[in-house]
């Protein structure tokens, strides 16, 4: 007997009748000879009413009782679809995240699993029954209730996977696959049948929200398959495997668009070697990922260092930098929250030359001022004007006819 995990993200269980439409489809796997153990997320736009609620009390929260809070979203969800596959008839139990077996480690928003105990959902499969598990949840080495950060669902389900070697995890979602790009930005995007692990997984973490990076990694691990799907119809989506079997080495796969970004320009750092270490450590130590970097050319024995940060982090940043500009002699801190960073992903990049000219060359054409580059083997990405972000990912979807 086959096992299969099945996520369903926010909007698949936003309201009853939808939750009914994820019971009957958890019902036809099962009546097809599976096991079956469904993930869930919390209901429509749950999490960020949540967050919404506790900015009211404070503008920074503790973040133990944060995850206290947004875990209560997913644990709604496990009753009603638990309920809903009872109301069917059939036999379901549900779990949060704990219960489970999930151990994370790491900090109470942005945990990671260190570990899947899966044992109690196996009992219940063994037992005929669906498992019913709360994404993006886990218990931390002390007992605290930890989350797995935003999108954090999507890692569950494929951990869960993992654990229970089943033989595919399909991710059921409001979109019918992995798209060239953000279909709701070119609505002429097209739909991948294929993409690798490494290529979803630059997708994912340069902003393409489909898929929790964290998820495509464990995947990846694991060599767990993905189906990326629509829970609106039958219809396939998109597989994420190891090696995609259509023109393997496109130069260019697809392109992610991140809006979500804050730049932070530190002018007039003085020329000395251990500055940016001084800098880059105490970002690092508070958690905040940085991203595009930049150091400007040395003048009179002073540059510019400018990167980017995500916006969540923003506050924690300037607490952390507005000391430290004066404690390194720096002239001046300086932000600017109406930026974008967008990315074009190719594997087959690395055996091409001229992709990134041709991305500056669309970009040019479109009259988009490019403020930051960077680049590696299988990305470029570069930060722009963030109201220019749907011109720009037109203007490169359309020059390298994706
Ligand atoms: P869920 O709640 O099911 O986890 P998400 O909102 O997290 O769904 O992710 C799905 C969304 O990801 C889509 O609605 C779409 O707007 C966005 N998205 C961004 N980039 C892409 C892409 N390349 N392909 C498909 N969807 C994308
Ligand atoms: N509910 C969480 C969020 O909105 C986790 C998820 O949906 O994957 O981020
Ligand atoms: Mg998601």
């Amino acid at each position: 007997m086959a096992v299969i995990v099945q996520k369903y993200g926010g909007t698949s269980v936003g309201s009853i009748e939808r939750i009914f439409q994820v019971a009957k489809r958890v019902a036809k796997t099962a009546a097809a000879g599976n096991q079956v153990a469904v993930v869930v997320s919390a209901m429509g736009d749950t999490t960020d009413e949540l967050l919404a609620l506790a900015k009211q009390i404070m503008p920074n929260p503790p973040e133990r009782e944060l995850a206290m809070l947004l875990s209560t979203g997913e644990q709604v969800s496990i009753a009603l679809v638990a309920m809903a596959l009872t109301a069917l008839g059939l036999e379901a139990v549900s779990f949060t995240g704990p219960q489970a077996g999930v151990k994370t480690k790491g900090s109470p928003l942005e945990a990671k699993i260190a570990a899947f105990e899966a044992e109690r959902v196996k009992a219940a499969l063994k037992a005929g029954k669906i498992a019913v598990v709360a994404g993006f949840q886990g218990s931390s080495p002390d007992g605290e209730i930890h989350t797995l950060g935003r999108g954090g669902s999507d890692t569950t389900a494929v951990a869960l996977a993992a654990a229970l070697k089943a033989q595919i995890c399909e991710i059921y979602t409001d979109v019918d696959g992995v798209y060239t790009v953000d279909p709701r930005l070119v609505d002429h995007a097209s739909k991948l049948a294929e993409i690798t692990y490494d290529e979803m997984l630059e997708m994912a973490s340069l902003g393409a929200k489909v898929l929790h990076p964290r998820a495509v990694e464990c995947a990846k691990e694991h060599g767990v398959i993905l189906h990326v799907r629509s829970s609106f119809h039958d219809n396939a989506g998109t597989l994420v495997k190891e090696v995609a079997e259509m023109e393997k080495e496109a130069a260019v796969r697809g392109i992610a668009c991140d809006v979500d970004q804050v730049k932070i320009a530190l002018r007039g750092v003085p020329d000395r070697p251990g500055v940016a270490a001084r800098i880059f450590t105490a970002i690092g130590e508070a958690g905040i990922n940085v991203d595009l970097i930049v150091q400007s050319l040395r003048r009179n024995g002073e540059n510019d260092i400018l990167f980017t940060i995500r916006e969540e982090d923003f506050d924690k940043a300037i607490a952390i930098l507005t000391p430290l500009t004066k404690e390194i002699g720096a002239k001046e801190l300086l932000h600017q929250h109406n930026v974008a960073k967008i990315s074009v992903i190719g594997a087959g990049m690395i055996h091409q030359a001229g992709v990134a000219a041709k991305m500056f060359a669309a970009l040019g054409k479109a009259g988009i001022n490019i403020e930051i580059i960077s680049t590696s083997e299988i990305k470029i990405s570069c930060l722009i004007a963030a109201d220019r972000i749907q011109d720009a990912a037109r203007a490169i979807h359309d020059y390298f006819q994706l």
